[in-house]
């Protein structure tokens, strides 16, 4: 059994794939072209956005945002303490202070209560200038947009919508990476949108910043790349990718984000009287990037996890560590009581195989599988 099986979904679209990526070679047009200007278009179709940039990764997706924004050394950025690291890291590359925010325990994303205390400590402090928020769609769950928003109207803030594992969610049919400012997103293979490689993307409804992004992506280029402007990068998807993605693209609006909603609902139906299930908002759709339980505490959890690996079922723990614990992050000092949320999940957290081609009997093992360990340890 595999924890995302993406070998299954090559089997099943083996032949478009196949033609996809023998269309890129014959063609031999390696860097940008049709794939990448079809792909762009059909991504800011599906989530409603006037833009979609395609680049490199996650990770410099949010980078080249923090560049054409010119977010520095002085100004705060607000980040969820429980998040993969490149949320922070992107804040320390250009040279600006992650402040980490404690997250709701239920949803497990960003607690805007505790959000608006960073923001009116900060200002108090008045060391940094407050200046974007990133909330994350932690497992595909999107972020309570519609508190986080308000708090930045009231501050005057960016929002930048990190939607890396979020692609495909939606509130009240709103899509992720429509909200904020700009949103950005992942297709590392393991996301719901996956390619065969890195590549990333991001989305906006802003005229004048796309045309900033598209510079700054190619090594700040003008007329031309062979007119610099400006200091950029070189952050591109490759057409190889973009092709596979276009397949996969079909197959995600097709059927597989109700696939992983029809593995949630089994999960949940048959867990929730033992474990802490995920919790999805009324009018909120998840697109299960992980499927993640809690347990009563660590000692359970750990146990737990090498009974379910003696029988075979694979299970990770997103997230082990807090980002304010990251040996990175180490010179800020920050206050331990602020983040006890995140600390207790390090410590309960179990995300459980979670894919479009999990089969019901699949499921149902690991559900029976679990339940059996879960009674002999308790
Ligand atoms: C994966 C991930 C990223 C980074 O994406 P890459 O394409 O790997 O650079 C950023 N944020 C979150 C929350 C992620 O899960």
């Amino acid at each position: 059994m595999e924890f995302r099986d993406l070998k299954a979904q090559y089997t099943k679209y083996k032949s478009e794939i196949d033609t996809a990526i023998q269309t890129v070679i014959n063609n031999s047009n390696f860097i940008g072209g049709t794939e990448v200007n079809i792909l762009e278009k059909r991504l800011a179709e599906y989530v409603g956005v006037k833009h979609c940039i395609t680049c490199a990764n996650g990770t410099e997706a949010m980078t080249l945002l923090m560049m054409a924004w010119g977010i520095k050394a002085g100004d705060a950025v607000f980040v969820p303490d429980f998040t993969f690291f490149s949320t922070g890291e992107i804040v320390s590359f250009v040279g600006a202070t992650p402040i980490f925010v404690d997250v709701n325990q239920d949803t497990f994303n960003m607690d805007p209560i505790k959000l608006e205390r960073a923001i009116i400590r900060v200002i108090e402090e008045g060391e940094l200038s407050p200046k974007v928020i990133i909330p994350v769609d932690l497992f595909g769950l999107p972020a309570n947009y519609n508190e986080i928003e308000k708090i930045a109207s009231t501050y005057n803030l960016k929002v930048l919508e990190d939607g890396a594992q979020g692609f495909g969610g939606s509130i009240h049919g709103k899509k992720a990476c429509s909200f904020g400012d700009a949103a950005t997103t992942s297709f590392f293979p393991a996301k719901p949108l996956g390619c065969y490689g890195d590549g990333g993307a991001i989305f906006t409804n802003d005229d004048k910043l796309t045309e900033l992004l598209n510079s700054l992506k190619v090594h700040g280029k003008g007329e031309d790349k062979y007119d610099n402007v400006r200091i950029g990068v070189n952050s591109r998807l490759d057409s190889i990718q973009a092709a596979v993605l276009n397949v996969k693209l079909t197959a995600f609006i097709d059927h597989e984000l109700e696939d992983v909603n029809r593995v949630y609902k089994l999960y949940t139906e048959k867990l929730k009287d033992i474990v802490v299930t995920p919790l999805i908002p009324e009018g909120y759709i998840s697109s299960f990037a992980q499927y993640t339980i809690k347990l009563k505490n660590k000692e359970e959890r750990d146990t737990l996890q090498a009974k379910l690996k003696q029988e075979g079922i694979p299970s990770l723990v997103y997230y082990t560590k807090p980002m304010h614990k990251q040996v990175a992050f180490e010179k800020y000092n920050y206050d331990e009581n602020d983040f006890q949320v995140t600390s207790e999940l390090c410590d309960t957290v179990l995300s459980l195989p979670m894919h479009p081609y999990l089969k019901n009997e699949d499921v149902f093992e690991i559900i029976d599988a679990l339940r059996s360990e879960f009674e002999a340890i308790k």
